[in-house]
């Protein structure tokens, strides 16, 4: 099977390099009322989609949808919808 180039990493710390936005089937939006600004998704996402603050912004470019924020948040401020649902 042919991968396309960005499912290949080639060496670590080149995530910034692939945007992995297009593998996103759900997408986690943040109630910006609920966020504490405590920083845990941004500590457990496995790319650079999470922008630290109160609230946290997320770069779609990089967010593959995974949902582990959405699990690791402590107050449920992050929800996983469906792509094209908001
Ligand atoms: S884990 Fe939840 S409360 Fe903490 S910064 Fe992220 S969205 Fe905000
Ligand atoms: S769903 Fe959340 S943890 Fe996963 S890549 Fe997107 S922002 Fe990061």
């Amino acid at each position: 099977m042919k991968l396309p180039p960005s499912t290949i990493i080639l060496k670590p710390g080149n995530s910034e390099q692939n945007e992995t936005g297009s593998w996103r089937s759900l997408k986690p939006v943040v109630d910006a009322e609920k966020c504490n600004g405590c920083g845990l998704c941004w500590l457990y996402c496995p790319e650079p989609a999470i922008t630290k603050g109160k609230p946290v912004v997320i770069d779609y470019r990089y967010c593959k949808g995974c949902g582990i924020c959405a699990n690791e948040c402590p107050v449920k401020a992050i929800v996983m919808v469906e792509e094209g649902q908001k």
